[in-house]
């Protein structure tokens, strides 16, 4: 009788400080961090507030039908601000490649099959990329295209970054760059945010592009999102506990999540009934979210 008291007790304390804490937190984000809504306007798109772990405020756009996202992070042990732009696309390339300026060591874990590709390091558009690869062949095609060429040239500079990592995944692409200022994350989203959109479309309409003339045109039944490998007879394999989508172990720990663009279990997971709302509103009923539509 007495541990029930005490028990009852201690929820009563205990779980006021608890919402006091998530209100504060959201407050905290609502008020002093107006650039993500800045730029959610600007791109015509919306912002969603993620709870998987720490709140994190996602941008989302579209361009030519495929969905884009931008959001901030910080590296662990490191005080700077990240951005990270997606582009989920809508045709797969069937390979996967990371491209880093300044050149950077392979991370750990890596990809399956992705290897350093050292073709580029005399050509004048690539030698100050890193670059690393599941198939050169592909790769190669796929960088020689003028389109590319152009959208990779002086990335660093049009992002005004010291550190740009590009991932050219199955069925994504991913940048992260390095927010050299010191800066709020709303105000680092907002001020860098405009340049990186501008690349994920170039980059995504080059890829879209690729596969076009690959001919490819469906994700074969199988093959892992990110990585391009095959699954069948794959022994390290995850499996998305909300949406079912299944990928290699490596490609979700890299890509810290599920990679399918309406998937709570995703980083920048937005439901796809919250961009099909057309209406400005604050939803605060959703279990794990609440967004601001910024369209109107
Ligand atoms: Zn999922």
């Amino acid at each position: 009788m007495v541990s029930i008291v005490l028990m009852c007790f201690l929820i009563c304390l205990v779980l006021p400080l608890f919402f006091s804490l998530i209100e504060s937190r959201k407050k905290q984000l609502d008020l002093t961090d107006d650039g993500y809504w800045t730029l959610s306007r600007a791109l015509l798109g919306g912002s969603h507030i993620k709870w998987l772990g720490d709140p994190n405020v996602v941008v989302w756009f579209e361009h030519e039908k495929r969905q884009c996202r931008i959001h901030s992070f910080k590296k662990a042990g490191d005080v700077r601000y990240y951005l990270e732009g997606r582009v989920y696309l809508d045709r797969p390339i069937r390979f996967a490649a990371r491209l880093c300026q300044p050149h950077q060591a392979p991370t750990v874990p890596t990809l399956s099959n992705l290897e350093p590709s050292n073709d580029f390091v005399k050509n004048d558009d690539y030698k100050m990329f890193s670059i690393e690869t599941t198939d050169t062949k592909k790769l190669n095609y796929c960088l020689d295209m003028l389109d590319m060429k152009s959208a990779l040239k002086d990335i660093n500079k049009t992002l005004n970054s010291s550190q740009v990592e590009i991932w050219l995944l199955n069925t994504g692409l991913v940048i992260r760059m390095l927010v050299n200022e010191d800066l709020s994350a709303g105000d680092a989203v907002e001020k860098y945010g405009p340049q990186l959109s501008m690349k994920l479309r170039e980059l995504s309409d080059a890829l879209a592009d690729f596969s076009y003339k690959l001919k490819i045109f469906s994700l074969p039944e199988g093959e892992c999102l990110v990585s391009a490998v095959s699954l069948r007879d794959f022994s390290d394999l995850w499996e998305c506990p909300s949406c079912h989508q299944k990928m290699s172990r490596s490609a979700m720990e890299l890509m810290k999540g599920c990679f399918t663009p309406h998937c709570d279990q995703s980083i920048d997971g937005v439901p796809l009934e919250i961009i099909q709302e057309s209406s400005a509103f604050v939803d605060l009923n959703h279990d794990d979210s609440f967004h601001f539509d910024t369209r109107n």
